[in-house]
Parts: C-alpha cells; structure tokens; sequence
C-alpha cells in the first residue's frame, strides 16, 4: 500500500484562477487501500449523482449534499466577510472579446466550451472568474486608499472536460468556485498572499484536511505562458519569499503554473495518493496590464495594481469530493447535514424526543427524529452511524428532561439536561470546531 503522490503529468498550464485543477487521472478505489471512493460514498449517502440524460460531468446534489454544500459556503463566505473582502456577482457567460482581452483565448482555448453564435457576437461559458472581476473593478475609479480591494464570488465556471475522464464530483464540466481577487499595490502583496495562506489554514483545521504539501507552481517549457520574463521573476520572488516567511515547507515544481503567472498550491491526497490542487494563492502582473487597470496614488498619478487570485476551498465540488473520501461521509458537526438524531427508547418517549427536536430546531441545528416505529434502538443507532450526536431518551431521561448523548465516536456521555446539551453541541457548531465535544 503506497502513500506516493502519483505526480501531475498533465503539462497544460493553468488557465482558470484557482482551485480547480484536475491532475490528470479521475479517481478510483485503490483496491489496496480501501479508501472510500466519494462517487460511490456520494450516492449511497444521498449527496449527489449524475444521470446520463443530463450529461457526463454535471452531477446533481440531493438534499443532504446541498445542504453540505450550503454550510460550506456560508462557512467561506462568513470567513471572506470577516478578513475585509466584499463579495459580487456575475454573470457566468461573457463575450469572445473579453477572453482575447485577459489572454484565455490565446492560452486556454482547448479547454474551453465552444463559443455560441447570437447574432453578430459570440459568448462563451467563462473559463475563470478573473476576466470578470477585472471589468468591475475597472468600472470605477480608484484610489489608493481603497486597496487592498478584496473582491470575492462563489460563482460557476466551465470547462469542456472529454467525457472518458470524468466522473463524480473531482472531473466536472461545471464548477462553482471559491475565488477572489485581491487588487493591491506591490508593497501588499506579501502580506496579502501570506494572510490568504492563514485563511486556507484555518478552514482546513475547521474542515479536518490535512495538506499533502504545499507546492510553487512554475511555469514550464513550451509557449502556453504569457511571455514576460521580468514578470515571472517578480512573481516567483514574492511568491518564494511569501512560502519562506511562513515557515511551510514547500517543493517548486515546473509546468504548473497558470498561463498568466506562478502559484502556491495546497494539494490534497485522495485514498490512493494521488494528488490534486484543493487550494491557491496566485499572483498576477498580466491581466492588469491587459485590461488597464489602475488607481490613482498620493501623488495623484495612475498606478498599476498587482491581482492576487486566491481560493481558500477551491472549487466546491472537488472540496467536498475530497470531505466525503477524508472523513468516509463522517463530516465534521457543523458540516454534517443531519447533526442530531433524537432516539426515543419506546413509545412513551416519543413526545419528549419530538421537543427535544423541536428546541434543535429553534437553535438552527439539524435534527431529525427516529422513533421506535424505525426499529430496535440499537438498530436506529446503527442506521445513524454518520450522525455526530445520538441523543437516547429512556423513561428515566423523559422524566427529568435529560438526554443520554451518544457521540459519533463511540464515547456515551452520562445524562445531561437537554438545555446543557443544545448549548454545548450549539457552541461547538458555532465554532466550526473540528471536536465533537469539549471536556468542560
Ligand atoms: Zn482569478
């Protein structure tokens, strides 16, 4: 059984701005390994299929994966809100003109969709979200005072992937990306790029993953790169200083980079080892040059800022994708799209687990009830193995208003009043803690 990260061979460069790109191989179980396989995982859990009548890399999400999904990105979007940046929407279609203009249509063209004629012009299913951000940041006027301009958008974006390679949710035609673009002065960048970083950090605390490793992406032979090589040096220097000052350790590697500039990429590993990019921090000196963008500084002269492109999550498929396989559907509490499972002993139960519910309700977890209609209590417990907290009421808890709490771990906690319960479960939800319960 081998850990080894079978290496990217792909060597087209990068095209879309962050996170979602795929390493060359769709997954599968290693047989060795038994690792779970989120495909499989993802329809035996109700979190997602596909159907070939919709079309090979377009899943669908059932009602417990898009709750997973929702929780995810409020969890980003809570996290961008408190580390200064703003968010905005657009539109996920956008005009031949605009990729010529940053540069995907010279570079990128082949995984992008086919163009749609209307009328005279031509529109694409957008490659990246960058093209996009750049229009709105240039459609007003700035000033020096405004940046770091944080812009951020969990929006869709498409790539026209050959149907052999795809499956689930790593390899898809359409992706909703975690982006941001971070307009700045160079002076900012370090610090930008480095806070970017502590971001990805903490949401993989709170989310469970650990990083296989963290890798400069550089770009390779070939002409897929923007040619500029003092823009490259600059890039790479920042970059290189922003992975040292972290004290992270780091390999560079060639031929990853994206076509307009040079990344840091957080990579995962699936069961088998095999690595993808979950993560990225890019900086950028092409699209602003190519789209003119500017700002007006203390001297009251127009300066050029540098985009850093980061994703904190990457793309929200291949992210829970790599949650199902990392945690075999066991999501952490806050994640899990059923919290609480309220376990009435018998009959006579039944109306205090159902209050019980009801108080979940109130506090915004996600509880269910399963009476004894659904079997003996040792079966209802095994069917709620995935559940983080089975919370048992016998006659004596239904008594004095307590519950007997099961955690998804395997410890059984003595009775505790209801109230305690929520409150302590509540707390820990709240925290997005990757603990199922605090020893207070
Ligand atoms: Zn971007």
């Amino acid at each position: 059984m081998s850990r080894r990260a079978d290496r990217c061979s792909d060597p087209k460069p990068r095209g879309e701005c962050p996170g979602a790109s795929p390493c060359g191989h769709s997954p599968h179980v290693d047989e060795e390994t038994a690792m779970p396989d989120h495909r499989k995982l993802g329809r035996e859990l109700g979190l997602f299929d596909t159907d070939p009548l919709i079309g090979a890399g377009l899943p669908y999400w059932l009602p417990d994966g898009a709750t997973v999904r929702h929780t995810l990105e409020e969890y980003i979007r809570t996290a961008e809100r408190r580390a200064g940046y703003r968010h905005v929407y657009s539109p996920v279609l956008g005009k031949r003109e605009l990729y010529e203009l940053s540069g995907h249509w010279q570079h990128y063209s082949d995984d992008m969709f086919p163009p749609v004629e209307l009328g005279a012009e031509q529109v694409v299913l957008r490659p990246s979200l960058c093209p996009h951000h750049a229009v709105i940041y240039r459609s007003r006027g700035h000033s020096y005072r405004e940046l770091p301009l944080r812009m951020a958008e969990l929006g869709g974006m498409y790539r026209s992937e050959l149907s052999g390679v795809l499956g689930g949710l790593t390899r898809v035609r359409a992706i909703q990306l975690n982006d941001a673009h971070i307009f700045c002065t160079l002076d900012q960048v370090a610090d930008e790029a480095g806070a970017a970083l502590e971001m990805i950090r903490r949401a993989y605390e709170a989310l469970g993953i650990t990083p296989a490793r963290y890798r400069l992406s550089l770009p390779g032979p070939g002409g897929k790169y923007v040619a500029a090589p003092e823009m490259w040096r600059r890039s790479t220097a920042l970059l290189t200083g922003v992975l040292d000052r972290s004290g992270l350790p780091y390999e560079a590697v060639e031929g990853e980079a994206a076509f307009y500039g040079p990344k840091i990429d957080v990579q995962v590993a699936d069961g088998a080892g095999r690595e993808s990019t979950l993560s990225t921090v890019q900086v950028d000196f092409h699209q602003p040059e190519r789209f003119d963008l500017h700002y007006i500084g203390p001297d009251g002269a127009r300066h050029r800022p540098v985009m850093v492109h980061r994703s904190i999550i990457g793309s929200v498929e291949r992210a829970v994708a790599h949650l199902i396989e990392e945690h075999g559907g066991a999501f952490p509490a806050w994640l899990a799209p059923t919290q609480l499972v309220a376990l009435p002993v018998s009959e006579a139960e039944l109306a205090r687990a159902e209050e019980f519910v009801r108080r979940c309700d109130e506090l915004g977890l996600r509880a269910e009830l399963a009476g004894p209609d659904r079997g003996t209590l040792g079966a209802r417990v095994r069917e709620a193995r995935l559940i983080p907290y089975q919370a048992v009421v016998g006659a004596r808890e239904a008594a004095d208003g307590r519950v007997a709490l099961r955690l998804r771990d395997g410890r059984r906690l003595d009775p505790l009043p209801a109230g305690e319960a929520l409150a302590r479960i509540d707390a820990l939800v709240k925290a997005h803690s990757p603990e199922l319960w605090d020893a207070a």
